[in-house]
């Protein structure tokens, strides 16, 4: 379906009809062909989880919560189901939406980001009681819901955010108040409706997953203090983590990342280059895990080069990476400091962002490829667009050292192409980071072309790391003492 103004309208408006109309204007910003009002937002309160102001939405959710403790774990289990299906039925309405509103990544990806999100986020299963039996007795612990979760999610990945964490949270027995971020609000509405319907539908309460019609900085805040919200759950840059971390609840932080991939010279430079030209592409690059800098050895510089403009990389010459570096970044990362990008380029298309400084390069281009030095701005700031630079070192050690100082600490993610184990176990230790890929895209690591499971939420500052149903949980334990062995 091709993307246009009127088609998008035509989804919303269908959105608008389906819900209570005055809210939902209020939160796509899109008024309705022929301006018809919607019914009253007294009614917005009626299960699909809108509500005019962010205090509404926390009392829905606590009563929500405590419909969701009477019922069984199969009735959550056949919830999962019908949230997944749903998500299965609506891929590519959910991609046009997100594309169209935030204006950012490529309509192919996130579809294919949604039905990853929806298919391999962990569900009721990945709740695991264990059992402890001795001479004293017996020993059950179980996994509890916090209750009340407040999640903050980001413009980025609006959909995939709440599709994954709304899963994994409901899973493990929590309701949800979203606060999605202000420029993805319709989408992220959108999907909050289609999730709560899909609930009802396999017998779940209404107002399990809850939000505000005019989500901003201001209801993010009263997420943080309010007296009902039980757990933290914040996904964004750095701002939004530092905020955060001040509240006195529990918080599950996942912050920005600034992943280097270093290509060593045992490479399977073909493989490597598809793989890079594939990860820094994906989504023109607003993944968090998305190799952000290419630090290549010397010795293998220019045949990697070559399999990077056989995949669709442009390479820009010492001029245009001069130009595009001023367009890009609006405050330059240095060791100490992440920088800034210039939001309006976020997640465009290599060749918009090329026409920006002057250059045409072709339409189907996938990243712009700039060979740039170890202090460059480029390599220290997280652009989150397909502008990726490429920095020759010595050797693996230099690359691997440079790779540690430019990610800043953050531990997020970190790609290695190499044969050399040595090496590859060097760099796993001194990144530290809560996914490393070796050989492969760094998508790969949230389980797709990769094993394991998803997730959308990596959340690298407090420890987490990939998110799931059993990290929205908190630990009990049942001791009944001297009896209950069978053997
Ligand atoms: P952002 O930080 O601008 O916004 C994220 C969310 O936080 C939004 O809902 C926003 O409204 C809210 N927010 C921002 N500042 C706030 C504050 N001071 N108080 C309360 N709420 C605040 O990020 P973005 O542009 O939407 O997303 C991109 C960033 O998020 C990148 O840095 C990316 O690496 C990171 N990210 C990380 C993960 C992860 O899993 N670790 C996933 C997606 C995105």
């Amino acid at each position: 379906m091709e993307i246009t103004e009127a088609s998008v309208r035509q989804l919303v408006e269908q959105v608008l009809t389906s819900l209570d109309g005055k809210i939902l204007r209020a939160a796509t910003g899109v008024e309705p062909s022929g301006g018809a009002a919607g019914p009253a937002v007294s009614g917005v309160g009626a299960g699909r989880g809108v509500f005019p102001d962010i205090d509404a939405a926390i009392t829905a959710a606590r009563s929500a919560h405590e419909e969701l403790m009477a019922r069984t774990l199969e009735t959550r289990r056949q919830m999962v189901a019908a949230m997944r299906q749903a998500v299965q039925k609506n891929l590519e309405r959910l991609a046009d939406l997100a594309v169209q509103e935030a204006g950012m990544g490529r309509r192919q990806d996130k579809v294919l980001k949604n039905k990853v999100a929806g298919e391999m986020t962990p569900g009721v299963e990945d709740l695991k009681p264990v059992t402890f039996s001795d001479d004293h007795g017996l020993t059950l612990v179980e996994r509890a819901p916090y209750g009340v979760v407040g999640s903050i999610t980001p413009s980025t990945n609006p959909t995939e955010t709440i599709i994954s964490n709304a899963i994994g949270m409901i899973a493990a027995g929590n309701s949800v108040v979203f606060n999605p971020h202000p420029s993805a609000k319709g989408v992220s509405v959108f999907t909050i409706d289609l999730l709560n319907q899909a609930i009802a539908s396999a017998g779940g309460p209404a107002n399990l997953l809850c939000t505000v019609a005019e989500p901003t900085i201001q209801s993010a805040q009263r997420l943080f203090e309010h007296p009902e919200i039980d757990l933290l759950v914040v996904t964004g840059g750095p701002g939004v983590v530092r905020a955060a971390m001040k509240s006195t609840k529990k918080v599950i932080a996942a912050g920005p990342g600034n992943p280097p991939c270093v290509v060593d010279e045992t490479a399977n430079l073909v493989k490597a280059g598809r793989d890079i030209v594939n990860g820094t592409g994906f989504d023109n690059n607003i993944v968090c895990i998305d190799e952000k800098e290419i630090l290549v050895v010397d010795s293998i510089a220019d045949a990697l080069k070559g399999e990077l403009v056989k995949n669709g990389a442009f390479e820009l010459n010492r001029s245009q990476v001069d130009a595009v570096t001023k367009l890009v970044i609006a405050d330059a990362g240095k060791p100490g400091h992440e920088g800034a990008p210039n939001k309006e380029f976020v997640g465009k298309d290599p060749y918009l962002i090329a026409r920006a400084i002057g250059v045409e390069v072709p339409r189907e281009t996938r990243i712009l490829l700039c060979e740039v030095d170890g202090e460059h701005p480029l390599v220290w700031t997280e652009q989150l667009m397909p502008v990726i630079p490429l920095v020759r070192c010595r050797d693996a050690d230099a690359a691997i050292d440079l790779a540690v100082a430019c990610e800043h600490g953050f531990r997020h993610t970190a790609v290695m192409h190499s044969r050399n184990i040595e090496k590859l176990s060097r760099m796993a230790k001194v990144m530290n980071c809560s996914l490393f890929v070796k050989n492969g895209s760094a998508y790969n690591g949230l389980g797709f072309g990769g094993a394991g499971f998803t997730s959308w939420t990596i959340a690298s500052p407090t420890g987490d790391g990939m998110t799931r149903a059993t990290t929205f949980t908190r630990e009990r334990r049942c001791a009944l003492i001297d009896y209950f062995r069978i053997v």
